[in-house]
């Protein structure tokens, strides 16, 4: 766990005045009851308060945030606390946490304009079903979408599974609301696909991990709700017959195709120990497994023999070993489940050492070949443990001790474990954050991997937005 402060006490007097703001709900200040938002959702990060701020209107927000600036008190928005970089968690002594969690109001539905305009504490899971309820789809889809709220997805840039056919968070974003370090509020909720009048403000706030402001509402772009969908787990030998696959897989079924998941034999071996419940894809297990989908308006079944030609072709090209295609709904949900147990199939394992890296999909072979090799070198008998989004360039690559190593002595090599893989990234101009961000885990890393002219720019944009660096500071870039 990283612990990331010693919580100096916020005073009685400002705690008074921020239960004024919002009345008694709106204040957390019960040691028990602060724990949850002190410690993030897997338990990696703890950072102490005693104070957490529930606003429940875009008012209440702009009035903490004001309070808060003029107390020179620093403040971290949170979401659902789903978040894998810390960035939820305080850093600076004295902050005060400000959760989204009693704003989760829809405020409006265009379906003329494919648009649903939400407050930023409502779950994704509830966006996608208010979407549902209008025959429309909302295409952002992972595995924490309980728990996570449309305000971490915007302020993460979230990915998952669907990016590859939707794009990410930002892509499904038309219009945003924001609370500005200083209280001021931004109304900036424009339905609009072109808008070439000036800056485009929002892509600022999004993926800024609350560096910039508090988001307080969105409007998202909604699609039309696929009628069909077909699935099929796939073996493979290696990374570079995935890539011949998904290239094959673009070719024939065109846009259709809506997720291309990647996933090593180690994660499926795992999930199958964690959720003992599940079952083997196959009799033997193969080196690499691909999970593939394809949606479509159509009517039900009219994908099925399309994904049938994409195997028979592959199979003649010997780019597979061994294919199933899901029969029914119940068959589709657990194949599913191998990829998205991922989390439990780590934890099984024993934790690795987590890596949420991006190079160009024409790259994922080349950078897995050369990362497993080079950690090989550096710790033999090191366990690989990669999975993750081939369709966006996006692999966790997250490596697991050696056998009868304890993880507690394999992650004191986390340093030197980091820059062999995020090395091998800079060096295929990948990304070493494609979806999970920054938060406080890479902020180090930022210095390493980001140019002088990269950080001189962001840091510009912070003072601008945040000259006394209030908003959520030690995060992102420092
Ligand atoms: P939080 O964790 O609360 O916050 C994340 C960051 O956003 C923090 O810096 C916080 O300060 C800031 N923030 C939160 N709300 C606001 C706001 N309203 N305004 C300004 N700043 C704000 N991520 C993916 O991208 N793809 C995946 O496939 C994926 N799978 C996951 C699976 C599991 C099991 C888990 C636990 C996590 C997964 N994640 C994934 C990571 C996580 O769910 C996402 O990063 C998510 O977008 C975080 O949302 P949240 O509401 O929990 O944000």
């Amino acid at each position: 766990m990283y612990i990331t402060t010693t919580g100096e006490i916020l005073t009685r007097s400002f705690a008074d005045r921020l239960r004024l703001l919002m009345g008694p709900q709106g204040l957390v200040e019960d040691e028990a009851d602060l724990e949850r938002y002190c410690v993030s959702f897997d338990g990696s990060f703890l950072g102490r308060t005693n104070l957490v701020a529930r606003p429940s209107s875009t008012a209440e927000v702009a009035a903490v945030v004001a309070a808060c600036a003029k107390a020179r008190v620093p403040m971290v928005p949170q979401g659902g606390n789903t978040g894998l970089a810390g960035g939820a968690q305080p850093i600076a002594s004295g902050s005060v946490i400000i959760s989204l969690e009693r704003m989760r109001a829809l405020r409006s539905i265009d379906v003329a304009n494919d648009t649903i305009t939400v407050e930023a504490g409502m779950t994704l899971a509830e966006v996608q079903s208010r979407a549902a309820e209008m025959d429309r789809l909302f295409p952002l889809s992972l595995a924490s979408e309980g728990s996570c709220q449309i305000g971490g997805n915007l302020s993460t840039n979230a990915g998952g599974t669907q990016v590859l056919r939707y794009g990410n968070t930002r892509a499904l974003t038309l219009g945003l609301e924001a609370v500005l370090p200083d209280g001021r509020v931004w109304n900036g909720l424009r339905g609009l696909r072109k808008d070439s009048a000036g800056y485009d403000l929002k892509h600022l706030f999004i993926g800024a991990e609350g560096t910039l402001g508090i988001i307080t509402a969105a409007t998202l772009r909604t699609v039309p709700r696929p009628r069909d969908v077909a699935t099929a787990f796939i073996a493979l030998s290696d990374p570079e017959s995935a890539l011949h696959l998904l290239q094959r897989a673009r070719g024939l079924l065109g846009d259709s195709l809506s997720g291309f998941e990647l996933m090593r034999r180690e994660c499926v071996k795992w999930v199958l120990v964690a959720l003992p419940t599940e079952k083997p894809p196959f009799a033997e297990p193969h080196p690499w497994y691909a999970l593939i989908e394809a949606t479509a308006q159509s009517e039900p079944g009219g994908l099925r023999g399309p994904l049938e030609e994409l195997l028979a072709v592959a199979l003649e090209e010997g780019l597979l070993i061994d294919a199933m295609l899901a029969d029914s709904e119940s068959q589709r949900r657990r194949l599913w489940r191998l990829r998205e147990g991922q989390a439990e199939a780590q934890k099984a394992g024993g934790a690795g050492i987590k890596h949420d890296v991006s190079v160009p999909v024409s790259r994922v072979p080349e950078f897995i070949k050369r990362a497993d090799a080079a950690l090989a070198r550096a710790i033999p008998g090191i366990r690989p443990f990669a999975f993750g989004h081939l369709g966006d360039g996006n692999i966790h690559f997250n490596p697991m001790p050696p056998e009868g190593i304890a993880t507690a002595s394999f992650v004191t090599r986390r340093e030197e474990v980091n820059r062999i893989v995020h090395d091998i990234v800079a060096e295929l101009d990948g990304s070493i954050s494609a979806e999970h961000g920054v938060g406080q885990l890479r902020t180090a890393e930022m210095t390493r991997y980001k140019s002088t002219i990269e950080r001189e720019m962001m840091k510009t944009l912070k003072r601008a937005f945040d000259p006394n660096n209030l908003m959520n500071p030690g995060k992102v870039i420092v």
